[in-house]
């Protein structure tokens, strides 16, 4: 950072479908005009952009892109007046990291309505080691409590574990006392897994066999499912009877296949979650219990790696093929 640059990562297409991913100095004027101006000191990746760093138009419309859909650091100038100089905050979502410049840079620029005051209980690193991962985790949980799940229900499956919502999603409910069933493709990173919590770990190719059925044995209460596509109508036709499958991901892909047999003769609730376009108070009160009873306080040094802005491309693309474990934060003094 000088008086008139900081440093970014930039998203460029180099060629038709060709994008390259480098770290830059960028003009101060280069920040959207947004009144809440805030020196980043950490930001973490997702999967949404490993997508907008390697050209999903779904996500970024328009390159060239700074990615980044989190964001925790202090307010520089505030000119809605909401915030004080030097007050702790953390952003995370609406269009943050999408058309919005995003938080893999050391500074953002963003509207009043997005930003939440880190809560008590929590550094600006800890919030991005949870991000927009441990807060869709977070409602995930609650979705299923608030369906009326309890521990003595029988095991509840978590899909995609070792990624950054699956592997946070693992920690709160052993936290809060369930028996996690996690499965993952990466059966090496077991111990990762039992280290969270986890009461035992799956094959991803477990759920396979189901995919010919209409419906199959009964297995699992309860399901947190970070990955869509086959494995979310798969898991649906394993729950017990009343189950439900709190459904926030698309890491296999978006579409499936499904028919109504596991819905009309086991009851079982598909439950949508989305914390991007979340009002912000209902993101503030999440982020106030993970600050508080869900903080899962030790487990959150075992998810996460530090990293540089120079290393987000490199991490990025681990993420893109599946292969991240956990969560990466961005120390932007690194
Ligand atoms: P990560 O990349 O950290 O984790 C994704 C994990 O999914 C991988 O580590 C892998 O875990 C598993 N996976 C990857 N590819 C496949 C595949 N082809 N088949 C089966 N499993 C696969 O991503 P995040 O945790 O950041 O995000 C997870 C999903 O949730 C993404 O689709 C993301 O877009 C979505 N999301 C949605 C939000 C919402 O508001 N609804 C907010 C945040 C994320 P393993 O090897 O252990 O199986």
């Amino acid at each position: 950072m000088t008086d008139n640059t900081y440093r970014a990562m930039l998203v460029e297409e180099v060629a038709a479908g060709k994008y390259d991913q480098g770290i830059v100095d960028r003009p101060l004027s280069a920040l959207p005009a947004n009144p809440v101006v805030i020196d980043v000191s950490h930001s973490s990746l997702n999967y949404k952009d490993a997508l907008s760093a390697f050209g999903n138009r779904a996500v970024t419309r328009d390159y060239p892109h700074t990615p980044g859909i989190d964001a925790a650091g202090k307010v520089l100038r505030d000119d809605s007046g909401a915030f004080t100089k030097g007050a702790q905050v953390l952003v995370t979502g609406y269009d943050l990291g999408m058309n919005t410049a995003g938080g893999l840079a050391e500074r953002i620029a963003v509207p009043s309505d997005w930003v939440t005051p880190l809560p008590d209980g929590l550094s600006l690193r800890e919030a991005m080691i949870l991000g927009t991962a441990g807060l869709t985790a977070a409602l995930c949980v609650e979705k299923l409590l608030e369906s009326g799940a309890k521990p003595a229900d029988g095991e509840v499956l978590v899909t995609g574990a070792t990624g950054g919502v699956g592997s946070i999603a693992v920690a709160l409910l052993a936290k809060l006392g369930f028996r996690v069933a996690a499965v993952t493709g990466k059966l090496e990173s077991a111990e990762f897994l039992t280290g969270l919590g986890a009461w035992k770990v799956l094959d991803r190719e477990t759920l396979a066999p189901f995919a010919n059925k209409a419906i199959a044995k009964p297995l699992w209460a309860w399901a947190v499912d970070t990955v869509g596509g086959e494995t979310l109508f798969n898991v649906i036709k394993c729950l017990k009877y009343g189950g439900g499958v709190a459904a926030c991901g698309m890491a296999s892909g978006a579409q499936f296949q499904a028919n109504v047999f596991p819905f009309i003769l086991r009851g079982i609730s598909l439950l949508g979650v989305d914390s991007v376009e979340l009002p912000l108070s209902k993101k503030a009160e999440v982020w106030e219990k993970l600050a508080g009873d869900w903080y899962i306080g030790e487990q959150l040094e075992k998810i996460a790696e530090d990293i540089s802005l120079d290393q987000a491309p490199e991490f990025l693309a681990r993420l893109h093929r599946g292969h991240g474990i956990g969560r990466y934060v961005v120390d932007m003094t690194r």
